[in-house]
């Protein structure tokens, strides 16, 4: 008889399936969490064929043998397609290496086939230790006592095709490699005026390919999930293109996913598109097929930050319900959550099945509302023309402009709002320099070309200015609003940008031109604004850091050194914290906690006790605002004079480089998905009878307005950042992944 399962006190971890960016940091976040439960955990290689294997392809692991790893692609684990863990025999080997070492929870990163072959050998696990001990392989006394697998899964896969996450491990950084390959592909297809046709990973799944059209500006997209609406569908596409060849688009980008096909199943290929363009436009096109690119190359900042803290989460589900129906960890609505893993699997493979039989409005559902809605604005954004579909009465004069620190994905964001507002027949109107320019009426029109090739470039177009009107300001920015019959403001910013869009709004009963609805999207590096766990431009900056940091870990030939980076962030912790996460830091200083004389001597003890006991490598980070007198040099001096001969220090302060560089494609899509939305707040209240002003934002995952009058009361004023920051909730996770000892990494 089964008796209730136990706590489990010793774990397995493999990788296992197709590799995928960030794996290694699941792996690394499994053990250091599992060793902080009082575990024990083992790594297996080469994914299931180690289980089956057993010997040296099971082994325990230190924090220390994962040290060094998070930055590293691919799986240091390993990851084979296993054929006899396909039959039971081969599954009875697995249970026996595994029960022999007293292990009786796995945690496995893999995709949905990975997942599935390990939930048959959970549902086994029982049987196949009767069998061991009927053949005297094993002592019913082990068998009784791990009764049960555990099983917990996290999906590592590129395609982000999975149900129970919103976000596969893998599928960001690869986004980023198909990202900087088209960036490079539109500026030699540019030069010559090229078309080329480029084929992405995705065979049931379209996310990589829309989501890099959306991210690239391409002209047109293929996807498994929505085929084109018509048999002559060459014709709709060839229509699309030479409309924007005949306005002045020096280039043609067509993507393609794998998986691609027409409405009655046949498929679509990169070779079938070439012909096309070439025979009916004689366009002189190329195919770039980004192939095995795609899966390579160190994790973003995101699979890293992801990655870790599923890890920990998994740890945590073996822990609080051993035995249990086998779960998969995800991220869903910016949570991390827990869901039955063979009821994701099974919706994951439905909806290859819908596709299969043809049922693409349902397998579009399927998918949800951010993938349709992407797929929408990619339908207006390829247009060569504005449909101008409002009447003439109706039309608006809506103004956009910058405030604050310039951000990567301002550019990315006027020019979704103008093509957007155009398309709907409104008047779009540039405000330069931020609130200075709208009092000095630096206001000029934007045509549907004059934002061309703005989806990539970082920086600020418009110019942004961290200047706040003054009250004499008012009645000259009212004047100016009422010179251009401005109907509306879109404010892309940062804090300077709300607190002044929330002062117009509070002075409408002085200046009745101030009335008018004005809409904030959050555009800072910092990430420091209301209304939104996220702001445009801070998965850009974090990744900056990452790159930087890692470099900076790489410059330490010598043994016994220690790094203080100082990274932006005004007076907030985020990219502190998250920069922490995502480089293996071991101390965090954030400007919500400040640094005080006993926590730096408590720290500088940690390092000494580290580096004694053979810690080659310490990293620091800190923000920027934490402290006037705990400063970064302050900290390097003290450290270098206190760690004696054990270690030596450098200081690097990262400065501007994390403000600058084209966004990541993460920064690209969330502009591109908000500013749309902004736009069509902003003509729905304009003809509303008491229009309303607001920040948009992005909550749980969603888009979400918040009303500008709460501007203060979600704020902390003096401190310039919001009351609530969820990310806090981080900092254990943090904490454990720095943990005690030595040789971190
Ligand atoms: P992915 O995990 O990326 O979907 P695969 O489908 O190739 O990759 O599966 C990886 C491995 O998982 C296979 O080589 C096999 O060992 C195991 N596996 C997959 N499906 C099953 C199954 N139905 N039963 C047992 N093992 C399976």
């Amino acid at each position: 008889m089964l008796t209730t399962p136990h706590r489990p006190t010793s774990l397995a971890v493999l990788t296992s399936g197709g590799d995928a960016a960030g794996m290694n940091a699941a792996v690394r976040a499994v053990v250091r969490s599992a060793l902080h439960e009082g575990m024990q955990v083992h790594g297996v290689k080469e994914g299931l064929r180690g289980l089956v294997q057993g010997g040296d392809a099971i082994r325990l692991l230190s924090s220390g043998d994962v040290g060094g790893i998070l930055q590293q692609g691919g799986t240091v684990l390993g990851t084979a397609r296993c054929a006899e863990f396909r039959t039971r025999e081969g599954r009875r080997q697995a249970a026996h290496h595994l029960v022999e070492r007293g292990i009786d929870a796995l945690i496995v990163v893999g995709g949905d086939g990975s997942l599935t072959g390990a939930n048959i050998f959970r549902e086994e696990w029982p049987g196949l230790l009767d069998e061991l001990v009927d053949a005297g392989e094993i002592e019913r006394g082990r068998a009784d006592a791990h009764n049960r697998l555990t099983l917990v899964g996290m999906v590592g896969s590129i395609d982000n095709d999975m149900f129970g996450t919103d976000m596969t491990i893998g599928a960001d950084t690869a986004l980023h490699r198909i990202t900087e390959a088209i960036d490079a592909i539109r500026s030699t297809a540019s030069s010559h005026q090229r078309s080329f046709v480029i084929e992405v990973m995705g065979r049931h799944c379209g996310y990589l390919a829309l989501m890099s059209a959306l991210a690239t500006g391409a002209n047109w997209v293929l996807i498994p999930e929505n085929p084109p609406d018509t048999d002559d569908w060459e014709e709709s596409m060839c229509r699309a293109l030479t409309a924007g060849r005949s306005i002045g688009r020096r280039q043609n980008l067509v993507i393609v996913a794998e998986g691609a096909r027409d409405r009655h199943g046949s498929p679509i290929t990169a070779e079938h598109v070439k012909a096309v363009l070439e025979e009916r436009l004689g366009e002189d096109t190329r195919v770039t097929n980004l192939g095995h690119v795609q899966r390579g190359g160190s994790p973003s900042a995101f699979d890293r930050y992801l990655s870790t803290v599923l890890g920990y989460a998994a740890v945590q589900q073996v822990l609080t319900a051993p035995g249990a129906e086998a779960q998969l960890i995800g991220i869903r609505e910016h949570q991390i959550i827990s869901s039955p893993l063979m009821a994701c699997v099974r919706q994951t493979q439905a909806v290859a099945d819908v596709i299969a039989a043809g049922d693409y409005g349902t397998a579009m559902a399927m998918r949800g509302g951010s993938f349709t809605d992407s797929f929408d604005i990619i339908r207006t954004m390829v247009r060569a023309h504005p449909r101008a579909t409002a009447a003439e009465t109706e039309r608006l004069r809506l103004a956009v402009l910058h405030a604050g620190g310039p951000a990567p994905g301002m550019n990315t964001a006027v020019r979704v709002a103008v093509r957007v507002g155009l398309d709907l027949g409104h008047t779009m109107l540039a405000v330069r320099n931020g609130f200075r320019g709208l009092r000095d009426g630096d206001v000029d029109e934007l045509s549907w070309m004059d934002i061309s090739g703005w989806v990539a470039r970082g920086g600020a177009e418009l110019g942004t200015s961290r200047h706040v009107p003054a009250e004499v300001d008012l009645a000259a920015i009212a004047g100016q609003i009422e010179a251009h019959r401005i109907d509306g403001i879109l404010m892309i910013g940062g804090w300077a940008g709300y607190a002044s869009a929330h002062l117009l709004h509070t002075r409408r009963s002085e200046h009745a031109a101030l009335g008018l609805p004005i809409v904030c999207m959050p555009a800072s590096i910092n990430n420091d604004l209301p209304g939104s766990e996220l702001s445009i431009g801070a998965d850009t900056a974090l990744n900056n850091i990452v790159a930087n940091v890692d470099k900076i870990k790489q410059s330490a030939v010598a043994s016994g050194r220690c790094f203080v980076v100082e990274v932006m962030g005004r007076h907030c912790g985020y990219l502190a914290l998250m920069s922490g996460l995502a480089t293996g830091a071991e101390r965090v200083y954030l400007p919500e906690e400040g640094v005080s004389l006993s926590d730096l001597e408590e720290d500088l003890e940690a390092l000494r006790i580290g580096f004694r006991e053979g810690k080659r490598l310490g990293l620091v980070i800190r923000s920027e605002n934490v402290d006037p007198v705990y400063t970064t040099s302050f900290i390097r001096a003290l450290f270098e004079r206190e760690g004696g001969h054990l270690f030596d220090v450098r200081e690097s302060i990262l400065g501007h480089i994390q403000q600058g560089g084209d966004p990541s494609p993460f920064d690209r899509i969330q502009a591109t998905r908000l500013a749309s939305t902004c736009v069509e707040y902003l003509i729905e209240q304009v003809g509303a009878g008491e229009p309303q002003s607001a920040f948009i934002g992005l909550r749980r995952g969603k888009i979400r307005f918040t009303g500008l009058d709460r501007f203060q009361a979600l704020t902390e004023q003096e401190a310039h950042r919001p009351l609530e920051q969820s990310w806090m909730s981080l900092r254990p996770v943090a904490q454990i992944m720095a943990g005690p000892g030595p040789a971190r990494g």
